[in-house]
């Protein structure tokens, strides 16, 4: 592997860890992103990461049924919680040397997000695992990893999906939906393609930093990736 990027934010959904469960945590399926993980840390690429909640809770899907989107929103950066603290042991497990970084104040459990406090860690080669980035409700993981990723000075952020890219439509609904090779922030705005809320767009868009979607499905993929090779969509400026 030869990877052309330093340093990068990858963002993992929720739903990566849930395998096929449909729910929750599948200790199967993080050992698999954390082996992928692994292989690219090995080969000296500097790895920041934000766990997204939505295999367990997702505050805006709750609000509509009823409960407080503030509320809704805390419990789901718990959900997150969850995911990091989880992922962060298999990595150990692995061997990897990871440290966890929280948006909300949980000193029992983990250190609290202090900027250059992270910055030292992956000089040192440690792996990052941010959540609750914003710390706030109404956002989104999504709008957290863009933020990070400006802050550590990342090159790229990499997006793992269900699909291997930003497609015209729903790629799963539309057999006849066309994929991105590259797309501009502007156009997945207009279009409102449905890759990324559009607070973490627009923060990418504002610090130029490039977003490359691709399948968390696909054997190997961060590796190619991050080689510049394999299936994906970047998103950057036209
Ligand atoms: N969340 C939040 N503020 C943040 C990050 C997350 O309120 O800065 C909450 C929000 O309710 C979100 C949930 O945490 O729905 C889980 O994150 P998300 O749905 O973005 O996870 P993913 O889709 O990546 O699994």
């Amino acid at each position: 592997m030869k990877p052309i990027y330093k340093r990068v934010l990858i963002k993992i959904s929720g739903e990566g860890l849930m395998g096929r469960q449909g729910f929750g945590i599948d200790a199967g399926a993080v050992e698999d992103i954390a082996g992928q993980i692994k292989e690219v840390a090995d080969s000296g690429v500097e790895i920041c990461l934000v766990v997204g909640g939505g295999n367990i809770f997702r505050g805006v899907q709750e609000a509509s049924k009823g409960i407080s989107r503030t509320v809704g929103d805390h419990v789901g950066m718990m959900a997150t919680v969850m995911n990091a603290l989880y992922l962060q042991n298999v990595m150990e497990r692995l061997g990897m040397s990871v440290r966890v970084m929280s948006g909300l104040e949980i000193p029992q459990v983990c250190e609290n997000y202090v900027y250059r406090r992270a910055l030292r860690h992956l000089e040192k080669g440690r792996i990052l695992i941010f959540f609750v980035c914003t710390g706030n409700p109404y956002f989104t993981t999504d709008t957290g990893a863009v933020l990070r990723a400006s802050e550590m000075g990342c090159d790229v952020l990499l997006k793992s999906t269900q699909v291997d890219g930003v497609y015209d439509d729903d790629p799963k609904r539309n057999p006849k939906a066309k994929k991105y090779r590259e797309v501009s922030y502007d156009e997945v705005i207009e279009k409102q393609l449905r890759v990324m809320d559009l607070p973490a767009i627009a923060m990418a868009r504002e610090n130029k930093l490039p977003i490359l979607v691709f399948s968390q499905h696909e054997q190997g993929a961060l590796a190619k990736v991050l080689s510049g090779k394999g299936n994906f969509t970047v998103i950057k400026e036209s």
